[in-house]
């Protein structure tokens, strides 16, 4: 401990010129480690420095608080035990940056300042989230506290990652192992290290609360695959396990498998179904449950092997009947149906109006209709059911404790070439998200400065509330027409939803104002039929409606969950509560659009009531390669993240601030007359340190709870004497 404060390196002069602070944030050759500290700031400075810093495999950058993570597609020797160590306990600004430098002062804060945490890590698709989110999970495990319980605990989180993503994952275009789901309860609670554990609630009316992109079940985009699961079961499975799932090991035998790209290199299923299966009974579940859960697995394949012919009837029009009933008896085998209950369910359907149940037919169309909500309910039921078992679990475990650390991995904003009512609803969610970081960085920072009495010029950024407001307003956002539409009685098809988009949007003053004015719903003539454009905050998305009403009805005819609650399955039965006959419920279930907003709107509120923490994660080339850094491609992720607002605000303001009494505590050594005790009110305290430092006045301001610190030159510099006491 220092007992002779140093007064010999105190500045004169420019900060810059004196102040010899060897520091990897400031190494030229790799670039700057934080760009608050770029000179000049451009844009092309701030790529060539993120360029720069990758070439030397320095994947990491901050902006102040928020660490940049440039994607490196191959693995650095960055993570180690050692590096943990390293970073442990250690001051955000005293090694260079790394995201185990952002996890190591969430989670001290969490546990020294009791605040919930929450790191919040976007970035399209392929960018880097999920090994991020494993990254920061992976650290916080092996610093937070040890004990039988904390053990536990902590391994049973960790191996709900595999479980989750053999679930929830998929290979898509963009990554071999993509996200495909999201929901506050369940990726917070799931992932969150001190739990709190929210378990993901079901609706009353049986639907499902979770974010999963189950339309993946029954048809997948080409190029692309099903849920993980499907295949590690039919790689990895005993043969015995198959026979009793009644199952073939050949993916070509599975009408929802997608076959142009089953098998992925570097993506062994055969291992991977037995780590999943391994993660399972550490998590906690029983033998029957894991049995249950792949009798559900195989069940949806089986499912999706029905198939249906017409059948002509006397009054000329055409029922549905089943073409081969084997793969309808063996489903049925598997979940304890009776046949007949399935069989019919799949030929009629029951409609109750005023009281009187009246039964109508389904043609091919209508019975294949069914067959495909049968499995996507099926798939969607169990994954929010698997996500609530693991929370109950690791609740279970970790009894005392109930600060929470979330993370939130969720899927990345989507622009393909074809866009659908997925990435509609994806892109609303990265909307929503996005607010949120203009709301907690940009606004509140600008805010701190006015509460805390400093003066201050407001920096212009771009404000997404107005597109958010497109999508989600009540009245006439998008999703509401959808639903109105959706609702109404009389023949409603995807096109009369978009002429309904369409003629509000030329109508309504209010509407058309919002709209067309601010230009964030796009109508020009070069539009293709059947489509609208959105400008998101991201870039302009073309979405094609073909599907979006049947995609929002999300229908799941009341014969088929009847069917599914009268199963002889421990599992099935508590899918579908709502198709307990005691319980009919003549409302019409939300649709998925209703729902999606609802749970997005928990999500917002949930991530509010956090100490938010954001990793952006950046994606540096469309090849999936190592070394390669397109140009143009950072270019645009850079801009629609808004990084260079982020700087400028920063930059303009104060990179660093403490409230007087810890900083006070901290650099009291530094100073004659604050050491060892200070007497009397700590900012004074703090307003002798700097007059002693000769740390310029320009450098940093005093607010009415803290101290401002300018520039993270100065806190280099700070603790570089720190260090040499
Ligand atoms: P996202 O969740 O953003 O869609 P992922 O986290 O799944 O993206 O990353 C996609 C792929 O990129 C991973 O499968 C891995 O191959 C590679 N990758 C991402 N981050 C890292 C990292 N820190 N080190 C090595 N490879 C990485
Ligand atoms: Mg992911």
């Amino acid at each position: 401990m220092c007992q002779k404060p140093l007064r010999e390196h105190s500045w004169g002069g420019t900060p810059t010129a004196k102040m010899e602070v060897k520091t990897s944030l400031l190494d030229n050759m790799i670039g700057v480690g934080d760009m608050v500290l770029l000179e000049p700031l451009s844009e092309d400075s701030f790529l060539e420095n993120l360029r720069k810093r990758f070439d030397h495999n320095e994947i990491y950058t901050y902006i102040g608080s928020v660490v940049i993570s440039m994607n490196p597609y191959r693995s650095l020797p960055i993570f180690t035990p050692d590096k943990v160590e390293e970073y442990r306990n250690r001051n955000f600004y005293e090694l260079s940056p790394h995201i185990y430098a952002l996890a190591d002062e969430a989670y001290r804060s969490l546990r020294d300042q009791d605040k919930d945490q929450c790191i919040l890590i976007t970035g399209e698709s392929g960018a880097g989230k999920t090994e991020a989110s494993k990254l920061v999970m992976s650290y916080v495990a092996a610093v937070c506290g040890k004990g039988q319980e904390v053990n536990k605990v902590k391994e049973q989180l960790l191996q709900s990652n595999p479980v989750l993503e053999a679930f929830g994952n998929a290979k898509t275009v963009r990554n071999d192992n993509s996200s495909r789901f999201a929901s506050v309860d369940s990726v917070l609670s799931a992932l969150a290290l001190l739990p709190e554990v929210k378990a993901t609630k079901r609706g009353a009316d049986g639907q499902d609360t979770n974010l999963l992109e189950k339309s993946r079940v029954v048809k997948q985009p080409r190029g692309e695959r099903n849920f993980h699961i499907f295949y590690q079961l039919l790689s990895g499975a005993s043969d015995d396990t198959l026979k009793k799932l009644k199952l073939h090991r050949d993916f070509s035998k599975y009408n929802y498998l997608s076959l142009d790209s089953a098998v992925v290199s570097g993506l062994d299923d055969a291992a991977n179904f037995r780590t999943v299966r391994n993660a399972m009974e550490i998590v906690g579940f029983m033998e029957d449950e894991l049995q249950s859960v792949l009798e559900l697995v195989a069940a949806v394949l089986k499912l999706g092997n029905i198939e249906f012919k017409p059948e002509l009837r006397c009054n000329g029009t055409d029922e549905s009947r089943i073409k081969d009933k084997n793969d309808l008896k063996e489903m049925c085998e598997l979940l304890g149906i009776e046949q007949s209950v399935l069989e019919r369910a799949f030929s009629y359907r029951t409609v109750e109006a005023k009281m009187e149940k009246v039964s109508t037919t389904l043609n091919v169309a209508q019975a294949y209709y069914a067959r495909d909500a049968l499995a996507k309910n099926l798939y969607s039921r169990l994954f929010s059911w698997l996500v609530t078992r693991i929370n109950e679990s690791i609740k279970a475990q970790a009894k005392t404790r109930h600060k929470v650390m979330g993370v939130l991995d969720i899927y990345g904003f989507e622009i393909f070439e074809d866009n659908s009512f997925e990435q509609f609803i994806i892109n609303y969610c990265n909307e929503k998200l996005q607010q949120i970081f203009i709301e907690l960085t940009l606004r509140e920072e600008q805010e701190e400065y006015v509460r805390e009495g400093i003066e201050w010029t407001n920096i212009e950024y771009f404000n997404n509330a107005i597109i958010c407001d497109l999508i989600e307003n009540n009245q006439n956002g998008i999703l509401a027409m959808l639903d109105e539409e959706c609702l109404r009685p009389g023949t409603v098809t995807d096109e009369t939803f978009l002429d309904k988009l369409n003629t509000i949007c030329a109508e309504h003053q209010h509407f058309e104002s919002r709209l067309s004015k601010n230009s964030k719903f796009l109508t020009d003539h070069s539009l293709p039929h059947s489509c609208f454009r959105i400008q998101h905050y991201a870039g302009k998305v073309l979405y094609r409606v073909e599907g979006f009403v049947d995609k929002n009805n999300d229908l799941l005819y009341r014969d088929l969950s009847q069917a599914m609650y009268k199963a002889n399955h421990s599992l099935i039965k508590h899918l579908f509560p709502e198709g307990n006959p005691s319980k009919v419920n003549l409302k019409r279930p939300p649709t998925a659009g209703f729902q999606f907003r609802a749970s997005v709107a928990t999500l917002m509120k949930n991530l509010q009531t956090k100490n938010p923490n954001y990793i952006r994660c950046i994606k540096p080339n469309d090849k999936k390669a190592a070394h390669i850094f397109t140009e143009s491609l950072v270019r645009h992720q850079v801009r629609y993240l808004g990084l260079m607002e982020n700087v400028r605000v920063r930059r303009a303001g104060y990179a660093f601030r403490q409230t007087y009494e810890p900083c006070l505590e901290r650099y009291k050594m530094l100073c004659k007359r604050t050491w060892p005790h200070w007497r009397g009110p700590a900012r004074d305290g703090v307003e002798v340190l700097m007059a002693d430092l000769q740390v310029p006045a320009e450098e940093f301001s005093y607010g009415r709870s803290k101290i401002f610190i300018r520039n993270p030159r100065t806190l280099f510099f700070l603790e570089e004497r720190r260090r040499q006491c």
